[in-house]
């Protein structure tokens, strides 16, 4: 999926149970339930070469910055302090992906990360209908703006 879903994903579970024994392994399972999910990313496309990894690292760039907006507006706004455990919650809601980045921007793998890459890719189900594989990712944002 997208990172805007998997780090909204996290902070929302952060937010809810604020302890990191919980919201860590918790948001790492739903990280892998939500890839389980058809979905388009700025990933899609990347392995078969029809997108350019340049177009997919910029589209990933824009990606963080609109992730990091909306968790504010979402989770901060209104807080006196910093909630660290909602960005703890966002961060460990990539950290899947984050491992990947080296192999899938800069095709350059540690061997130490090539098991926890595999176990990420076996999950992960992409499609290229754009729409279609956007469409639960949009429900899964509004469903958590109404939870939160
Ligand atoms: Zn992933």
């Amino acid at each position: 999926m997208l990172s805007i879903p998997h780090t909204l994903t996290g902070a929302f579970i952060a937010s809810k149970i604020p302890h990191p024994a919980v919201y860590i392994p918790a948001t790492l399972a739903f990280h892998y339930l939500q890839d389980w999910i058809p979905h388009w990313d700025v990933g899609t496309g990347l392995s078969t070469g029809r997108r350019k990894r340049s177009t997919a690292i910029m589209l990933e760039i824009a990606e963080l910055i609109i992730s990091i907006g909306l968790i504010w507006y979402f989770f901060q706004l209104g807080a006196d302090d910093i909630r660290y455990h909602i960005w703890a919650g966002a961060l460990t809601g990539i950290a899947p992906d984050l491992l990947e980045a080296p192999r899938n921007f800069l095709k350059w793998e540690p061997r130490l990360l090539k098991p926890v890459n595999n176990f990420h890719g076996f999950f992960h189900h992409s499609t290229l209908n754009m729409p279609l594989g956007l469409l639960p990712q949009v429900i899964l944002i509004i469903a958590i703006w109404f939870l939160r």
